[in-house]
């Protein structure tokens, strides 16, 4: 049993219209602790009957919510980052035990995750429309801002809080109202997330919680529905383009952040210190389950061995184990099959010439677990370069030139994170102006922050979340023609 200062925070239910209610299936889905494979609770799961009343409702909710004052709105929104930063303790350890990692990191995904409602808030009140200066004299142009309706989001299992918030904070904030459907692994950080949101006032139907077992059911009512006008997705890029395409029908808006294949590019004039500092914290974050960790390490065949022996040398130190336990710095992977698939991308790579420098044998910690593998001599026709790892395992590539490293880079249809590490300012510009990504890490591997855009170009994506620009994401442009002046 989770010790929560506030047994209410674990959820067990659907969160529609402001009700905590059972899918009418009676279905319900088993929530494993990923560290120890026993069952935390059942949480009841819906099907396209809940969610079409989800939508219905935050269709009718729209028409009140839609047409309240942004400062309402903002005063909301506050008061429910005031609740979760008050209820971090037992936000993390709800966290840690659905999803595995280390309980500081879980803490820190919390405040990552309300850092986005508390600029949102912010945010809801700067949606300024446009004074157009026009070209005939009998007329005046201008441009309001409203918000784009009823919302749908689908979140992955890797940050189950901050994924959340990333979307609901902006949609709340601009007036829209949003269904949200959690991974069907972590659906209980969402559920306590949406508890606090009730306490906080929002009013009901403005944001509904479906999980569901049967993902495609539900994602198909969401995108089929023509209520819905947007559906934001985090996910892989393979789910991504099933949505996109299902979002075609009734021309909805989407945001897609879907995956990446970071390159982490260093230099020879680079602080190999920092390098070294930045690629584990890149690497290792989330036991290497984030779409910006380092995929790929690219090296200057000069520091080649220099970098691999101090990167080697500081990833001994971590401490895989059960994240619930203050030492440990990786927690489990999210389940056996990742395992596995993480496995066979190293067992790939080995047999056709990479060198396993460290790890590169499944732990004896339990089936969910994989130890920090760092591979050398790797090259650009392994799964470990072509493909997004999340998992805990690093290949070196060396190059010579700073034309190679760039080909290198760009070698793939992802293009979210990068990081590149280099003192030559001018390396800096015209790097980081060639690189196909929508993020640049320059000299520093955590890159994330409420206030900076988030997202990729290419097959990684599109749309932004966070900074000034994520609220666009929830808006129409509507453009006023006044004549007769
Ligand atoms: P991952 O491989 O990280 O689990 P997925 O893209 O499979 O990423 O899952 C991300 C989210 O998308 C989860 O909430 C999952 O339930 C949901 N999902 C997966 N397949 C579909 C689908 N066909 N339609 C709608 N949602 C889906």
């Amino acid at each position: 049993m989770l010790r929560l200062n506030d047994p209410l925070l674990l959820k067990s239910q659907l969160f529609i219209n402001g009700e905590w209610v059972d899918g009418d299936s009676e279905k319900t889905i088993a929530v494993l602790n990923p560290a120890t494979g026993i069952e935390i609770c059942k949480v009841a799961s819906a099907t396209k009957k809940e969610t079409g009343y989800s939508i219905d409702c935050a269709q009718n909710a729209l028409q009140t919510w839609g047409k309240t004052t942004a400062k309402h709105r903002a005063e909301l929104l506050k008061h429910w980052y005031r609740l979760i930063v008050e209820n971090i303790d037992d936000l993390a350890l709800i966290l840690n035990a659905e999803q595995g990692k280390p309980l500081a990191e879980a803490k820190g995904e919390i405040l990552y995750g309300a850092s986005y409602i508390e600029w949102f808030a912010e945010e809801a009140k700067r949606i300024y429309g446009d004074i157009i200066p026009s070209t005939q004299s009998t007329q005046r142009l201008l441009t309001i801002k409203q918000p784009i309706g009823v919302v749908a989001a689908v979140t992955p299992w890797n940050f189950p809080n901050a994924m959340i918030t990333r979307k609901v904070a902006p949609a709340l904030a601009a007036g829209c109202t949003i269904i949200v459907k959690p991974a069907e692994a972590t659906p209980l950080s969402a559920l306590a997330l949406a508890e606090l949101a009730q306490r906080a006032g929002i009013p009901k139907g403005v944001l509904s919680i479906v999980v569901g077992e049967d993902s495609k059911e539900i994602g198909k009512a969401l995108t089929d529905s023509p209520q819905v006008r947007k559906l934001s997705f985090t996910g892989s890029t393979k789910v991504g383009k099933i949505l996109i395409k299902q979002c075609a029908d009734t021309v909805k808006k989407v945001s897609m952040e879907l995956g990446g294949n970071a390159p982490f590019i260093i230099f020879e004039d680079a602080d190999i210190d920092q390098a070294v500092k930045g690629a584990i914290a890149s690497k290792f974050r989330n036991a290497g389950q984030t779409c910006v960790c380092a995929n790929r390490f690219l090296v200057q065949s000069s520091i080649y061995q220099a970098f691999t022996d101090k990167f080697v040398a500081a990833t001994k130190k971590l401490i895989v184990g059960n994240g619930a336990d203050d030492k440990v710095t990786i927690g489990p992977l999210i389940n056996g099959n990742a395992v596995q698939n993480v496995h066979a991308m190293v067992k790939e790579a080995e047999q056709n010439g990479a060198k396993i420098v460290l790890g590169g044998t499944p732990s004896n910690l339990g089936p969910n677990f994989y130890p920090p593998t760092i591979l050398t001599d790797v090259t650009s026709d392994m799964h470990l370069f072509k493909e997004e790892i999340f998992g805990p395992v690093a290949p070196i590539i060396p190059f010579d030139t700073e034309e190679q490293a760039l080909e290198l880079a760009n070698a793939t249809e992802a293009g979210l994170a990068s990081y590149l590490y280099t003192q030559n300012y001018s390396r800096i510009w015209r790097f980081s102006e060639n690189l196909e990504n929508g993020i640049v890490g320059i000299n520093e591997g955590i890159i994330s922050t409420e206030v900076a855009p988030f997202g990729g170009i290419k097959q990684s994506g599109n749309g932004r979340e966070g900074s000034k620009y994520g609220i666009e994401d929830y808006i129409e442009i509507k453009y006023l023609c006044m004549g007769g002046i």
